[in-house]
């Protein structure tokens, strides 16, 4: 016997989206160290101007996570490096280090600024519980 068996929740579908989420996500890898670029809670996943990037990934296709990008152009990055789309304009779920290099803040003063965040956001969720 053959029969192989599967949770119900298994469906073809189910099993054909998860095959794409780990395509996505093996093509979400970092070319250099292969580190996720596009998942979890620290992306690193941006645009810069693609005449930076053609210097420093030639072959164009692929991700980069910002270290191993400044290390092939040899500089930090800087925000003006960025192109202007909606990708680089939205902080939610990004790096503390990508953030830094599209605000031109220190990492540390990012990391400051996402704890006041959470703190307030926290504070509010309490205002709210003790209003209600
Ligand atoms: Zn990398």
């Amino acid at each position: 016997m053959t029969e192989t068996k599967r949770p119900p929740s298994m469906t073809p579908r189910a099993i054909a989206r998860r095959e794409a989420i780990a395509k996505a996500r093996s093509e979400g890898k970092c070319l250099d160290c292969s580190a996720e670029t596009t998942f979890g809670k620290n992306d690193e996943y941006y645009m810069v101007h693609d005449r930076l990037w053609l210097r420093a990934n030639p072959q164009g296709h692929g991700k980069l996570c910002i270290g191993c990008l400044e290390k092939r152009i040899g500089r930090t990055l800087r925000p003006r490096d960025f192109k202007d789309c909606p990708l680089n304009t939205s902080f939610f779920g990004k790096s503390d280090r990508l953030v830094s290099r599209l605000t031109g803040l220190t990492e540390d003063l990012v990391r400051q600024l996402k704890a006041v965040r959470a703190r307030s956001t926290a504070r509010a969720a309490a205002i709210k519980l003790l209003s209600d």
